[in-house]
């Protein structure tokens, strides 16, 4: 069944002419029913308002208006994508805003409801560099109540990896301290107009009330960073150009100088950054 009265995307592309353009990493979904499942993977939108970042020919749009979301920002950098989009608002009157820009320059705060869903399926740099944005706001709870976010296979098995496997590190600590992350969907390269190189996944990420253990969000920033930019050294020789007496402190937090911070699990993190800015 249609999920809603307006052409096949293969139609909307080739009338536009919106042939993909590598710079702005486009690989467009053109199958409805799988935008429409990953709209169903953002969780019940009825009451609320998305951000959608980077619409292009608007499937994913289409997926998310069709599941009933209240209001649907849509930030496109792309010009050529907006009469296309300009349709699909004509066609849900009110429920659809197109903004033309940088999604990394756009404050959604002046357009949404919060908290408001985010859902993208984004080039892979940009997703990067927004969700360390999202997970890192002046506040938490945050503006966003969850974001579905399509990412390369790799990057997503970052965000949900446990401590002790090969891709545990800065994305995992950061997003599992305050969100349940998980991946809800695998798509193959072939699932994408024109297929990238790589496997892609869904990530679904729900914001926590408040933080798993307490830390000062800087200083657990501070801390994780050091610990894994030199993830294969012991932490007392990767963490001592933060503080003299590192060693202390990783006592207080309960770790072993000899270990590696890919061993270190989120609660120790925690209370690593609670003993670093206790001596501050
Ligand atoms: N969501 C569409 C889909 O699933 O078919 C398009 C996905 S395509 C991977 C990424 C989209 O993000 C493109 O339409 C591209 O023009 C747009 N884009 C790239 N960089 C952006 C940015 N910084 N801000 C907003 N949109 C961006």
């Amino acid at each position: 069944m249609a999920i809603d009265d307006l052409p096949p995307l293969r139609e909307v592309i080739a009338r536009h002419g919106l042939s993909a353009r590598k710079a702005l990493g486009q690989n467009f979904l053109l199958d409805l029913n799988l935008t429409a499942k990953i709209a169903r993977a953002a969780g019940d939108l009825g009451n609320r308002d998305v951000l959608e970042v980077g619409p292009g020919p608007g499937g994913l749009t289409r997926g998310l208006l069709a599941e009933g979301a209240r209001k649907v920002l849509a930030v496109e950098k792309d010009p050529r994508c907006l009469p296309a989009l300009e349709e699909i608002a004509a066609a849900y009157p009110g429920r659809l805003e197109v903004v033309e820009g940088d999604a990394l320059r756009i404050d959604p705060a002046a357009h949404l409801d919060r908290p408001y869903a985010v859902a993208a399926n984004l080039p892979y740099n940009v997703g990067t560099e927004l969700l360390v944005r999202w997970l890192t706001p002046a506040s938490w709870p945050p503006d966003w109540s969850s974001l579905t976010l399509m990412f390369q296979r790799e990057v997503a098995e970052r965000i949900v990896a446990a401590p002790g496997s090969k891709t545990y590190g800065r994305l995992a600590v950061l997003s599992q301290w305050r969100t349940d992350a998980r991946i809800v969907m695998s798509l193959p390269p072939g699932a994408f107009t024109p297929p990238p190189k790589v496997s892609s996944a869904v990530v679904h990420l729900t914001a926590l009330p408040a933080p798993r253990f307490p830390a000062d969000p800087k200083v657990l920033e501070r801390v994780v960073a050091a610990a894994f930019n030199q993830r294969r050294k012991m932490l007392r020789a990767a963490l001592k150009g933060l503080h003299p007496d590192i060693e202390t402190m990783l006592a207080e937090a309960g770790l072993e100088p000899t270990e590696r911070a890919e061993q270190v699990p989120l609660e120790k993190f925690c209370a690593l950054a609670r003993a670093f800015a206790a001596r501050r």
